[in-house]
C-alpha cells in the first residue's frame, strides 16, 4: 500500500539510511497495511548483497523482531503491504526477490497479467516463493538481465510487458547506490536533496529527506542515486524533471 526507497552518500552527514527508511515507513502507516518489510543493500569490501526483512502484522513489529534500528545500509527499500493476491504472511510480504537475491522489489498497485508471466517465467525454471502478483517484477527483471539488458533498460521493458497499476522501487546489488522505479496509475514521488534521494507513493514520507519534490508521471521510469534523479519517458526519452520540481512548504 505505500513503498519508499533512500540513498544516501557516505561523504555526506547522515551515513545511515536505515532510519529515515523507517521514519519515511511509519509515516506511510496511515494508508492502512498488513504487513512490512524492507531490503538493505550491505557491501563489504569486495561485494554487495541484498537483505530483506519482512513479516505480518505492524511496521513497529518489524522494526522490533529484526532490530532494525541496528542496522546500517546506505541503499534500502521499504513497504507497506494491503493484500490483493495472497492472503497477509510472512512470504507474501514485500520487498520480493528474483532466483538468486540479487534483486528487490516492493510494489503498490495490481499487476493484471501476472498469472500468465508467471507461467511463462516458471516455464523458463523460475521458482516462485509467494503466491504474490507482485513477485513476476523480481523475476522478470532478472530474465531480462540474463538476456544481457542493463537494468535501466529492464526498467523500461516493464513498461512495455507489465499490465495493471504498479508504484515500484527496485534494488539491485549490481548498483548498490541507485534505487531504481517505474510507475502506471499508483502514486510515486521522487525527493532530491545535496546528499540524499528518495521515491516514496507519497509526499509527507519524503519531507523529512528533502523538500524538492518531483511528482513521476505515469509510464516513467529511472532511478535515483544520492542527490541525482534520473527521469525518463515510455520511449526511453530523458525527462527535464526540474521544471516540474516543487519546493513543499507545508
Ligand atoms: N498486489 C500486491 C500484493 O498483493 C501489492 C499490494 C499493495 O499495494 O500493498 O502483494
Amino acid at each position: 500500500c505505500g513503498i519508499i526507497g533512500v540513498t544516501v552518500s557516505p561523504q555526506c552527514q547522515q551515513r545511515n539510511a536505515v532510519p529515515l527508511l523507517l521514519e519515511g515507513l511509519k509515516r506511510l502507516e496511515y494508508r492502512g497495511y498488513d504487513s512490512a518489510g524492507v531490503a538493505l543493500i550491505m557491501c563489504s569490501n569486495s561485494s554487495c548483497d541484498v537483505k530483506v526483512y519482512k513479516a505480518k502484522g505492524k511496521v513497529d513489529e518489524v522494526i522490533e523482531r529484526f532490530s532494525l534500528r541496528e542496522k546500517y545500509s546506505l541503499t534500502c527499500l521499504g513497504h507497506t503491504r494491503w493484500a490483493t493476491h495472497g492472503p497477509p504472511s510472512d512470504t507474501n510480504a514485500h520487498p520480493h526477490v528474483d532466483c538468486r537475491g540479487y534483486i528487490a522489489v516492493v510494489h503498490n498497485g495490481i499487476i493484471k497479467n501476472y498469472a500468465m508471466l508467471k507461467q511463462v517465467l516458471s516455464e523458463h525454471g523460475h521458482r516462485f516463493r509467494s503466491e504474490t502478483d507482485t513477485e513476476v517484477v523480481a523475476h522478470l527483471l532478472e530474465e531480462f538481465l540474463r538476456e544481457g539488458l542493463g537494468m535501466l533498460e529492464a526498467m523500461r521493458k516493464l513498461l512495455e510487458v507489465l499490465e495493471g497499476s504498479f508504484a515500484l522501487a527496485v534494488l539491485y546489488s549490481g548498483t548498490p547506490n541507485r534505487v531504481y522505479f517505474a510507475r502506471r496509475e499508483s502514486p510515486l514521488y521522487a525527493a532530491v536533496g545535496d546528499c540524499i534521494s528518495a521515491v516514496s507513493s507519497d509526499i509527507p514520507s519524503l519531507l523529512h529527506i528533502s523538500r524538492l519534490v518531483v511528482p513521476i508521471e505515469d509510464d516513467e521510469y529511472g532511478y535515483v542515486e544520492p542527490g541525482h534523479l534520473s527521469l525518463y519517458d515510455r520511449r526511453g526519452e530523458p525527462v527535464d524533471w526540474r521544471r516540474r520540481a516543487k519546493i513543499v512548504t507545508w
